[in-house]
């Protein structure tokens, strides 16, 4: 355990910011400091083929130590953390032995992470947990998961009556930003399926997104001099509340969960002569995905017919799709992972992700690729925290996953 935690917090303690508004990549020089270690530390526990491309994008290689044909399996993480919140001088804490109660952040701001807010604490009492001071983010999102697959590596390395086929490690810069798999070269890597170890909870598997997409809806009006404005001004900010107001109203994020879809405005830029409405639209089911942008182009015709005159117009782009339709062929990746998870006595929580993974690009790329815990939680903020027996857990799948897909593949 004491080898996880130092490698952990060798890796959350260098700041690895992703930047939204960055045209390079990675977006961040800073990210360079932590891809540059990683590269060292994949070569020194001798995995073999270790490169980094211009973009920073990592992969090694762990061949195979079987002498018959083994499917090529593939983990991935992400070694950015998030803008949301800052990401420098991040001083973990480590709280051994949890005893269920608030957990004191930092003192002096009078910040604490108490079971009362995040009840998911209660699950790992007695174990150590290690959060922030309440000042930064952690960055278990998702160095956790780069801490795991190299610990996993290592061990495999250190075992080698554990017999497996070969294995390829990718790392890869500015997954926050939603741009983690853009220039991940699938063919280099060379992977038949892979996993991001990317989740929240220890037993999550997800296999299932949303399909997304963004609209703009531009509502053209005519300025007048308000005091001579009769029958001549068009207020484009009303008519864009007539459109708000014929999407369905029960479907928007504050009242769905599970499979339901949504329409979600998320932001109104008005005047008088044009307000522009934006929206993004999530569903799994692809049929019903492609019916929400039906009825969003609907809503703008009639809109248009009902006042003689081309008021709105829409323009909808396709984000990313539902990798379900590119794992489901080969069903058989989501079994090992769930038959790994448990045979070391784990209860595999299989649900759908309501947002979108890297692995839903990667799938989309010809790389099948679902996403297991990587046992952090409250990404994204102050309040993460990650206990180290997920992370433990998390090395033990990712060996099982090995174990299990050459013992498959010798049959
Ligand atoms: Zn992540």
């Amino acid at each position: 355990m004491q080898n996880i935690i130092d490698r952990f917090i060798s890796y959350v303690t260098i700041d690895t910011e992703s930047d939204p508004n960055s045209e390079t990549t990675p977006s961040t020089a800073k990210q360079w400091d932590l891809a540059n270690k990683l590269v060292e530390e994949l070569k020194t526990i001798g995995m073999s083929d270790v490169s980094i491309d211009e973009n920073a994008y990592i992969m090694a290689t762990l061949p195979s130590n079987v002498d018959y044909e083994v499917p090529t399996i593939g983990f991935i993480s992400h070694f950015d953390t998030s803008p949301d919140f800052t990401g420098a001088n991040v001083k973990p804490q480590i709280v051994k032995n949890y005893d269920g109660n608030n957990i004191v952040l930092n003192k002096q701001e009078n910040i604490i992470l108490s079971p009362d807010y995040f009840e998911d604490l209660l699950l790992y009492k007695g174990q150590t947990l290690i959060t922030t001071d309440g000042t930064t983010l952690l960055g278990a999102d998702d160095k956790a998961g780069i801490t795991e697959i190299i610990t996993a590596m290592e061990y495999l390395i250190n075992n080698p009556q554990i017999k497996h086929g070969t294995i390829k490690v990718g790392f890869t810069p500015d997954e926050e930003i939603g741009r983690g798999a853009h220039k991940f070269d699938v063919e280099k890597f060379g992977a038949d399926w892979a996993y991001t170890m990317d989740g929240s909870q220890i037993g999550e598997l997800e296999y299932e997104n949303f399909n997304a997409a963004s609209a703009v809806v531009t509502v053209k009006g005519k300025i007048v001099h308000p005091g001579y404005a009769k029958d001549k001004m068009v207020n484009s900010m009303y008519y864009a509340s007539e459109f708000v107001n014929a999407l369905p109203k029960k479907e928007k994020p504050e009242h769905t969960e599970g499979y339901e879809g949504f329409f979600h405005l998320t932001q109104i830029d008005g005047k008088v002569e044009e307000t522009k409405l934006q929206y993004i639209i999530r569903d799994h089911d692809k049929a019903k995905f492609e019916g929400r942008k039906t009825l969003m182009k609907n809503v703008v015709d009639e809109l248009n017919s009902k006042y003689d005159s081309l008021i709105f117009s829409i323009e909808i782009k396709d984000q990313y799709f539902n990798m379900k339709e590119k794992v489901e062929p080969v069903m058989h990746i989501v079994d090992i992972a769930e038959e790994a998870m448990k045979s070391i006595g784990l209860k595999p929580i299989i649900k759908p992700i309501r947002g979108g993974t890297d692995g839903s690009q990667l799938s989309y790329m010809g790389l099948p690729c679902p996403n297991i815990f990587a046992g952090g939680h409250n990404f994204h903020g102050r309040y993460e925290y990650v206990p180290v027996e997920s992370m433990q857990k998390a090395v033990e799948v990712i060996c099982k996953i090995a174990e299990l897909t050459a013992s498959m593949a010798q049959k």
